[in-house]
C-alpha cells in the first residue's frame, strides 16, 4: 500500500468542507528525530490520541485512561486510522456531527527514537509495529523516557497494551494527566479551544 492509500481510511471518515481537521498532503519523510504527540479529545468520551510518525504517516492509537508514569499501569490502546503528518499539532474543535465531533489539543509533543531490537539487532519501528512489539524513548515536553507498545489481539479484536518502561523518569505516584492537564503548544484546556 502506498502512503497515500495509507490515508484513505483517514480522509474517508471527514468532510473537510466541515471540520477543520487537515486532509494531508502527499507525505514526505521528515528530517531528523521522527516526532510524536499525545492530543487530548474531548468528543463522546475524553481520551488521549498516541500519534508516532512512522513511515510518512501518523500511527494512531487511542488511549482511553492516556499515558502513565507508572511501570506497573498497563494502558489500553486502541488502533485508529492512519493520520496525515500535519495532523501532529493540530488543535481545534471538531464540529458536532463530525467524525470525533469534540475538541482537540496536543497535550505533548517532541521526539521519539526507536529502540525496539530482536535477537540483538535493532528493528526498524515500521517493522516492530507489524510484528507487535516496540519499544521507544520519548522526548516530549512532558513524558520523557521509555516506552512499550505490545499488540494483544489481532484482526477486529486488535488491542495494544502501553506501558511505562523502568527508567529515571518513571514515578509510581505522580499522574500527570491531572497535574499538566493543559496544551503543550497553547497552554489552553481542552475546554478552551
Ligand atoms: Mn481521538
Amino acid at each position: 500500500m502506498s502512503e497515500a492509500d495509507n490515508l484513505e481510511p483517514y480522509r474517508s471518515k471527514r468532510d473537510f468542507s466541515k471540520t477543520s481537521e487537515p486532509p494531508g498532503s502527499v507525505a514526505t519523510s521528515s528530517e531528523g528525530k521522527p516526532r510524536f504527540s499525545v492530543q487530548k479529545h474531548r468528543s463522546k468520551r475524553l481520551h488521549y490520541d498516541l500519534r508516532l510518525e512512522v513511515g510518512g504517516v501518523l500511527k494512531s492509537w487511542a488511549i482511553p485512561k492516556g499515558p502513565s508514569l507508572d511501570t506497573k499501569t498497563k494502558r489500553l490502546a486502541v488502533p485508529t486510522e492512519d493520520h496525515p503528518l500535519e495532523y501532529i499539532d493540530f488543535e481545534g474543535t471538531i464540529p458536532e456531527g463530525e467524525y470525533g465531533a469534540g475538541s482537540v489539543i496536543v497535550w505533548d509533543i517532541g521526539t521519539y527514537e526507536n529502540t525496539t531490537t530482536a535477537d540483538g539487532k535493532e528493528v526498524p519501528i515500521g517493522e516492530a509495529l507489524e510484528r507487535g512489539h516496540a519499544t521507544f524513548i520519548l522526548s516530549g515536553e512532558k513524558l520523557r523516557g521509555g516506552y512499550a507498545l505490545t499488540r494483544t489481539g489481532r484482526g477486529k479484536n486488535e488491542r495494544w497494551i502501553l506501558v511505562k518502561m523502568k527508567d529515571e523518569f518513571a514515578r509510581p505516584d505522580h499522574d500527570i494527566l491531572e497535574g499538566k492537564p493543559n496544551s503543550a503548544l497553547s497552554g489552553r484546556s481542552v475546554d478552551e479551544v
